[in-house]
């Protein structure tokens, strides 16, 4: 065990840092499968299987082995896909298994095993939702490929084939009767498929940070929901620039206060790594601790809402050795082996507020009609 015992912020009327006890070992689960790498593109790629490659080694590591519970995934089946996606749209990508490559948008490639690994993708989340819901593991993380959170109800984009955590949101409120689910972005991009498969809706809070303006171009301050929704979507669209203690100082800000309000009764994490500070594709600064920063934040507050049901989905990140080196941190916080944040004096004292106050404060001013907290 490493770090310090004090939790760096707290929540109204909780007990002192000092005060609260954590748990013991939190039960862990990881969703991870071979067949996770059979969809390949001919040519390259940036969202390639070396990605879970690097991720499932760094598993079997003497530090990690063994201290995750495995959650056996399944094929989604063609009504869970329906919850979010139409039938028609399914049946497209159910066409190209067994063929050559084709592109279903300039980014996004389906190959012969495209189909059946998507669907693997999105059951993958399902039964890690199974197990998180039902108490039989604390929360969980699904190293799942492709990543969902950019694929509309009607088409692909993005990388994206289905949409996992929106289908994994949409089957918890359904299958186990839940009121309300809270699905945090924090991949560098904007998950534009997730925000439309609720915007009506104020059963799911879709929450987003991301580098802004850039792809998909969705997610302004201003998108906020519509109808029934108004105010169930919160947007903090963010120039180049932002590192740890601007996403912490936004999580605490927006996110912490607004979740407290909302009280889901389970929680998901659209965890991109490609705001990592060297990721080829975005402009970000979030180091390793920043990913675990964030992840206890996460978990803290889930912890106090809907006993800490949290279950994670692999999005972006397309530095290896980032990526690698950031989920470890993100999965050891799951589990209680380091409670990040030790630092937090020094993170909070290095926020630049000329970066991020102006943003922080965009936000609250599109939000604050929906949200006493803020
Ligand atoms: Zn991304």
């Amino acid at each position: 065990m490493t770090g310090s015992p004090g939790r760096f912020y707290k929540f109204k009327g909780s007990k002192s840092l000092q005060e609260t006890e954590r748990d013991p070992m939190a039960q862990t689960g990881i969703v991870r499968d071979d067949r996770y790498m059979d969809h390949v593109a001919n040519s390259y790629h940036p969202e390639s299987h070396h990605r879970l490659e690097v991720l499932y080694q760094m598993l079997e590591e003497p530090e990690m082995k063994g201290k995750y519970v495995e959650i056996r995934p399944r094929m989604a089946t063609q009504e869970e896909l329906e919850l979010i996606h139409v039938p028609r749209y399914i049946q497209l990508v159910a066409s190209t298994a067994g063929q050559a490559c084709v592109m279903l948008d300039p980014d996004t490639y389906a190959c012969s095993k495209s189909y059946e690994t998507a669907r693997l993708a999105a059951g993958g989340t399902l039964a890690a939702v199974d197990k998180v819901v039902r108490g039989e593991l604390d929360n969980a993380f699904a190293f799942i490929r492709p990543p969902g959170h950019h694929a509309e109800s009607n088409r692909g984009m993005g990388f994206c084939l289905f949409n996992n955590v929106a289908i994994a949101a949409a089957y918890a409120l359904k299958k186990y009767n839940l009121k309300k689910a809270l699905i945090i972005d924090w991949d560098l991009h904007h998950g534009n498929g997730t925000q439309h498969s609720f915007y009506d809706r104020a059963d799911v809070l879709y929450f987003s940070t991301h580098q802004f303006p850039y792809y998909p171009g969705t997610g302004f301050f201003n998108e906020v929901g519509s109808g029934a929704g108004r105010g169930f979507t919160v947007n903090v669209p963010l120039s180049p620039g932002p590192g740890d203690a601007e996403y912490m100082h936004i999580f605490q800000k927006i996110l912490e206060p607004i979740a407290l309000e909302y009280t889901p009764d389970i929680v998901f994490v659209s965890a991109g790594f490609d705001v990592y500070y060297n990721d080829p594709l975005g402009g970000m600064q979030v180091t390793p601790q920043g990913f675990a920063n964030l992840a206890r934040i996460v978990l803290d507050f889930a912890k106090e809402i809907c006993k800490g049901k949290v279950v994670f989905v692999l999005e972006g990140g397309y530095h290896l050795e980032g990526l690698r080196d950031s989920v470890k941190e993100v999965l050891k916080t799951m589990r209680g082996d380091i409670l990040a944040g030790g630092k937090d004096e020094n993170i909070r004292k290095g926020v630049d507020h000329q970066m991020i106050d102006p943003v922080i404060r965009k936000v609250k001013e599109a939000q604050k009609p929906f949200w006493k907290n803020l």
